[in-house]
């Protein structure tokens, strides 16, 4: 049947259900050509302020999976989980649990993204490791994945290429932050992907893609919806986004903090959202069914080292120096660092996570436009957090640059960003909600 676009666009527009031809027509017009991006710009348009009923998103994921290749896991031994954060300021936990999850014996594959606006990349953070190649076909892919249990690498182009043109036309047309859109855009990739199961890192707060936690479970829902109706299973947290995860934010900092953990030494507000996501993992993986015995199977991978040890042979597989688990001066390293000071005694109160993303921009530990370069060695170190007690004079941060003005600028920033209250406060509490096809309990570990 021929459809005409037009009529499709004026369709949404007034809030009518799309056909699956209808939405087959779109993705394969638009991925073709045919289609032209101000009609598909219209069509977002409209599915931003109308919304997509549970059909229609099932039919558009599929629709987009089907745009491009999907790669095949089977042959590769043992359970393949992937783990996927919605994004934020400071998540390094893919480097920590994936080495975890691999020592207590599942495969972690995960194709990756780059750092865009206030939020930083897994690509980018990788890259920061002398020699690192995020660049695998998909036969080496599987290879690391075999070797090592764990491999992570970016997508190529032809992995859901409708999703590659849609996003950079929701990017400049204020249609990314539509529930629908995001659930599918998500989806499709993790779902062209075979894995056995997806576990979800779903971010709430100032400095994540859905500010309210409403918004953060819906979205959460969505996913796990359109992961098990296809058959695969999906289990998903919602997780605090409010101030950034850990002490370090920056691409080298955050490896050496995820480093650091991997050796026992890991913040607090790191390991919780570590264990918590590890435990889906191994859950969905059939290898551990309560938390605490995957917290001790964790704490044992930790103590033995052979989680540091999957994470120098993921590094070396995939071409990088391993030697930086042992020695952090071969990491990128900044000319500058500034220390903030405390103005005044109390108690830690805040740190906007979407002020400090912005800060990291400023001193290019993040991009503005995807085609910037990003400075692998610069960020900065909280060494006070939520809920710490600081006196006046202590420094609360450090900020490591290699260009003075940007080091300025974001030490405004990360000032602005910081409140700190005469009274006690409470670290926050990180893991909030699980979600999975039975429903939203509320995290207790
Ligand atoms: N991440 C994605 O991959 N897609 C979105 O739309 C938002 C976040």
């Amino acid at each position: 049947m021929a459809y005409a676009i037009y009529e499709i666009i004026s369709r949404k527009r007034d809030g009518q259900e799309l056909s699956r031809g209808e939405i087959d027509f779109l993705i394969d017009g638009y991925v073709s050509g045919a289609i032209p991006d101000y009609q598909m710009a219209a069509l977002l348009m409209a599915v931003y302020i109308r919304g997509l009923a549970g059909r229609e998103l099932a039919d558009l994921t599929e629709a987009m999976i089907r745009s491009g290749d999907t790669i095949s896991l089977t042959g590769i031994p043992g359970q393949k989980i992937d783990k996927h954060s919605t994004g934020g300021v400071g998540d390094k936990i893919s480097f920590i649990v994936a080495p975890l999850a691999a020592a207590c014996g599942v495969a972690v594959p995960m194709l990756s993204g780059r750092g865009l606006g206030h939020t930083g990349g897994t690509l980018d953070k990788l890259e920061s490791i002398p020699g690192l190649n995020v660049f695998l076909d998909a036969a080496r892919f599987r290879e690391v994945l075999t070797e090592t249990g764990m491999a992570i690498c970016g997508q190529t182009a032809n992995i859901v290429p409708a999703d590659k043109k849609m996003y950079a036309l929701r990017d400049v047309t204020a249609t990314v932050n539509s529930l629908p859109l995001i659930a599918s855009s998500i989806m499709s990739k993790k779902l062209a992907l075979g894995t056995d199961a997806i576990v979800l890192d779903v971010k709430t707060g100032s400095g994540a893609f859905m500010i309210a936690e409403k918004d953060s479970i819906a979205l959460c829902q969505t996913m796990v919806r359109l992961g098990e109706q296809v058959g695969r299973r999906t289990l998903g947290l919602i997780t605090s986004m409010n101030q950034p995860l850990g002490r370090a934010v920056g691409n080298s900092l955050e490896i050496i903090e995820s480093i650091e953990a991997l050796k026992g030494n890991g913040p607090a507000d790191v390991m919780q959202v570590t264990f918590a996501l590890g435990h889906l993992m191994l859950e969905a993986a059939g290898v551990s069914s309560t938390f605490p015995e995957s917290k001790k199977k964790f704490l044992q991978a930790i103590s033995s080292g052979r989680a540091l040890e999957t994470f120098r042979r993921f590094i070396t597989a995939q071409e990088g120096d391993g030697r930086v688990c042992d020695d952090d001066s071969l990491f990128p390293r900044c000319r500058n660092e500034i220390e903030l000071l405390a103005e005044k005694p109390g108690w830690i109160k805040a740190i906007d996570a979407f002020a400090v993303g912005m800060a990291g921009i400023a001193i290019r530990a993040g991009r503005r436009r995807k085609e910037d370069d990003v400075d692998h060695g610069s960020g900065f170190i909280f060494h006070r957090n939520v809920g710490d007690r600081v006196e006046k004079g202590q420094v609360i941060a450090s900020i490591l640059s290699n260009d003075q003005t940007g080091g300025r600028e974001a030490e405004q920033r990360i000032r602005q960003a910081i409140s700190i209250s005469a009274r006690k406060t409470a670290a926050p509490r990180m893991v909030l909600y699980r979600v999975d096809k039975t429903g939203v309990r509320a995290w207790k570990d």
